[in-house]
């Protein structure tokens, strides 16, 4: 029998993670009851799918908590002050997020976790390590917020030596007895601040991911507020806090020195005191936030002991996900990149730094930024800007402030064919050498069902301006 035999545990929100979550813990003797917000087509499939197996299904009510919950395992996304979560805690009743019950339900030769956030790079930087890992001969998976879900890595069939795991803000929110090997917090901008609260509500979710730590807290040099979290971390005895950086690396640190990333952590000839891991060109691409990305990859998997000659190879064989600097084509001497997945003003900021002379397409849905930092670093880049979406009059009065002389076009529009009209005015404002690039420093809801869809808009307008 299992802990969870007989408990009364409620599952809040359907989806990709309460499905499983409700599916398992009835499995495993629960008597589980899922609220959902919700009442769409979608929601009831899923619900007479679970509603077969026994399980109670509450739709359009997830605001009031089940009598006699024991246990409530939220979708990461919901917001901590929703009804529910203080009518729980009134009631003394623990919250888990999915990443709670998976790490709760391994086994106990459960391989070990390597675990990133971070504001942006997040799932480049794991699929960077996944590829350093399986170089290394080690059976792994990229789990978490992408590839395999963090529960089916757990529970499935499948062996792993060991876990590279993407987490978010939200999952380690919900986290609290998480004890990853490793961990990495790559950077920390502000985002989400509307669904955390406060600055130092988010640094600290995204600080939990060092919470005994054994081996390693790998941080960011350049980004002060990471080495922070790793010295307020309480951290297994002997765990190193280990730097990553652009420059020249100081102990303890990797870095780069004359365009090869050095590692001088973990340096194997004693000899020595650096270690020669790969080229800067073997990274792809190999802009500074990437190169950022497999210097932290880098460090996670030195420190679980991998050779250099794998984080070379690893290195070498990945490729980036779609609409993360993806060059789409090169019309009349004029590149057109697609970086849709820069859904907030920091990623955006790490990709108009990518290139110097740019004919901007922005705009969507602010979250609660501020742009005036990003313009004002951008805007001597800047030949051009094209906006759109739901919130684009916050970029437009900061391009005023800090950009009064670079041209903007407003095109005053939420709809989705806006896009081959942005693109049309880009091609418009940009001459031969300049790059046109879909950075949005925004989410795309407004106009797009996800960031992918507006990718594909922007690619497929780009096409349709070549016909
Ligand atoms: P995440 O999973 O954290 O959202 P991704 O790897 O999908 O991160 O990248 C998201 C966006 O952030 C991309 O558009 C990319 O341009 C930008 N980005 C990637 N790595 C970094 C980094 N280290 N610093 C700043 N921006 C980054």
């Amino acid at each position: 029998s299992s802990e969870f035999q007989g408990k009364h545990v409620t599952v809040a929100g359907l989806g990709v993670s309460g499905v499983p979550a409700a599916k398992v813990l009835h499995a495993r003797g629960a008597i589980v009851t899922v609220v959902n917000d919700g009442d769409d087509a979608r929601a009831r499939e899923q619900a007479a799918e679970l509603e077969a197996l026994g399980i109670t299904v509450r739709l359009g009510d997830g605001a009031t908590l089940p009598e006699g919950t024991e246990l409530i395992v939220t979708a990461p996304g919901w917001k901590p002050d929703k009804p529910l979560f203080l009518a729980a805690a009134e009631a003394g009743v623990p919250v888990w997020g999915d990443v709670e019950l998976a790490w709760r339900l391994r086994g106990p030769d459960a391989a070990p976790w390597l675990a990133v956030t971070g504001t942006n790079g997040k799932t480049t930087t794991v699929q960077m390590l996944a590829s350093i890992l399986k170089a290394a001969g080690l059976r792994t998976a990229a789990v978490g917020n992408i590839g395999v879900s963090l529960l089916d890595a757990v529970l499935g069939e499948e062996t792993y030596d060991v876990l590279a795991v993407e987490l978010s803000s939200y999952q380690l929110h919900w986290a609290p007895s998480l004890r990853a090997q490793s961990a990495a917090v790559l950077n920390l901008a502000p985002d989400h601040l509307d669904w955390h609260g406060s600055m130092e509500a988010y640094a600290a979710d995204k600080g939990r991911i060092y919470e005994g730590n054994r081996v390693a807290c790998v941080y960011n040099v350049a980004d002060k507020l990471t080495e922070d979290l790793v010295r307020e971390a309480d951290v297994e005895e002997g765990c190193r806090a280990i730097g990553f950086t652009l420059g020249t690396p100081g102990p303890s640190q990797l870095g780069v020195v004359d365009g090869i990333l050095v590692d001088r952590a973990f340096v194997e000839n004693r000899q020595k005191n650096a270690q020669e891991l790969a080229e800067v060109s073997d990274v792809n691409p190999p802009v500074p936030h990437n190169i950022a990305n497999a210097l932290a990859a880098a460090a996670l998997a030195r420190a679980f002991g991998v050779p250099a000659t794998a984080v070379r190879d690893g290195l070498r064989a990945f490729r980036p996900d779609a609409h993360r600097i993806a060059h789409v084509a090169d019309l009349d001497g004029v590149a057109y990149v697609d970086d849709s997945k820069a859904t907030n003003t920091h990623a955006a900021e790490a990709s108009l730094v990518s290139y110097e002379s740019i004919v901007w397409i922005a705009g969507g849905l602010a979250k609660g930024a501020s742009f005036d930092e990003l313009v004002a670093k951008s805007a001597k880049r800047l030949r051009g800007v094209v906006l759109l979406g739901a919130d684009r009059a916050l970029i437009r009065d900061a391009l005023a402030r800090h950009a009064p002389e670079v041209p903007v076009v407003d095109l005053d529009r939420t709809d989705t064919g806006a896009m081959l009209q942005a693109v049309t005015e880009a091609k418009r404002l940009a001459s031969e050498g300049d790059t046109v690039l879909l950075a949005p420093a925004c989410a795309s809801m407004d106009m797009f069902t996800n960031y992918n869809q507006r990718g594909d808009a922007f690619a497929a307008a780009v096409r349709e301006l070549d016909a």
